[in-house]
């Protein structure tokens, strides 16, 4: 039995080696060396099939428990290695219990946002983001508020250079999300056409519970033929059913705004009163969520989709409303105050 013979010389060899062995990179060389792949003892393995039937069985045998011997041997000196390393840094007390991870978690408007986008994808819609920093153009000229337009009014707006303001390149902090609107249809022409549109918007307003100047809106379009205001009803209709639940009541009006033509704006029953009427909804018993409305012939016509082929429904809704109404907040500055103690409740 020659291969034994050579098996136990090769065991004593690798045991002296390993006993050599003083640093963590050398270890793990003795390893790829003695039990790697291309090892003499995994050779021995490898060459056994080709011997007789009672050869193979002994000296098989005989190899695995030189493997097992050897590795048992190295997981001994890395123990060893391990308490080394840790009597070597004193001033580390191991029986400490470790730090805990402070996981993140996200912003409760990031959630609201996903979990609106998440509806309307469901709906068919796709989700597009567009430019925070923004051309008067969009914002404005293409959604049918002209310069002298008493809507801009009411949307106080951040300049952001020094152009003329009858200049069409005037450029502003966008005051809505509705300018994707427009950059989204001259880009893709053809409908059928259907987006959502969540990010920042700012308004230069003073700062309150129910103000500030930066928040968040979705924006909402669809085109294509026969679109109809009904189908805007069903689709905002089953957004409020899947967001606020089943029971809550939703209501419909009027409404005006330029780029939608007829507007109307949705509100949903207020949570605390049950449609009662209480200080959080103003005595109403609603609480408006957003505006809609079928988009103005002349918004279509701005990029070139020809109005009397084509027909489609917009709307925009304000974000930081929604968690507010979920979860009773009553004041909207909380979301981005530098005391976590707030957001860390979500
Ligand atoms: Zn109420």
């Amino acid at each position: 039995m020659t291969e034994n013979i050579s098996l136990d010389n090769l065991k004593q060899n690798a045991l002296a080696e390993l006993a050599a062995v003083s640093t963590a990179d050398a270890l793990e060389a003795w390893r790829v060396g003695w039990l790697g792949k291309k090892s003499q003892l995994n050779t021995v393995l490898r060459g056994l099939a080709a011997l007789p039937v009672e050869e193979r069985k002994s000296l098989g045998a005989a190899a695995n428990v030189v493997r097992q011997d050897l590795e048992s041997a190295l997981a001994a000196r890395e123990q060893d290695f391990s308490d080394r390393l840790l009597e070597s840094a004193p001033g580390i007390d191991i029986t400490l219990p470790g730090r805990p991870w402070l996981s993140g978690r996200l912003h409760p408007v990031t959630r609201v946002i996903n979990e609106i986008t998440d509806i309307f994808s469901s709906l068919g819609f796709s989700v597009v983001e567009g430019p925070e920093v923004e051309y008067d153009r969009y914002n404005f000229d293409a959604l049918n508020i002209p310069k002298e337009h008493p809507a801009r009014d009411t949307m106080q707006t951040f300049w952001v250079d020094d152009v003329d303001e009858k200049d069409e390149r005037h450029v502003l902090l966008r005051t809505h999300t509705s300018p994707m609107q427009v950059r989204f249809m001259e880009k893709y022409k053809e409908p059928p056409i259907r987006i959502v549109v969540p990010g920042r918007v700012y308004r230069y307003e003073a700062t309150d519970a129910s103000h500030l100047p930066m928040f968040h809106q979705v924006e909402g379009l669809m085109v294509d033929r026969n679109v109809s205001l009904a189908q805007l009803k069903g689709t905002l209709f089953e957004f409020a059913r899947r967001f606020f639940g089943p029971e809550r009541r939703v209501r419909f009006r009027c409404d005006f705004f330029p780029f939608v033509e007829p507007g109307v704006e949705m509100a949903v029953e207020c949570a605390s009163c049950k449609g009662a009427g209480c200080r959080v909804c103003g005595n109403s018993g609603w609480l408006e969520i957003l505006g809609a409305g079928m988009v103005h012939p002349k918004v279509l016509e701005g990029v070139g989709i020809d109005s009397t082929i084509y027909s489609g429904f917009a709307f925009g809704m304000g974000v930081e409303r929604l968690p507010m109404l979920r979860y009773g907040v009553d004041d909207i500055r909380l979301f981005y105050s530098s005391d976590l103690r707030f957001l860390r409740q979500f």
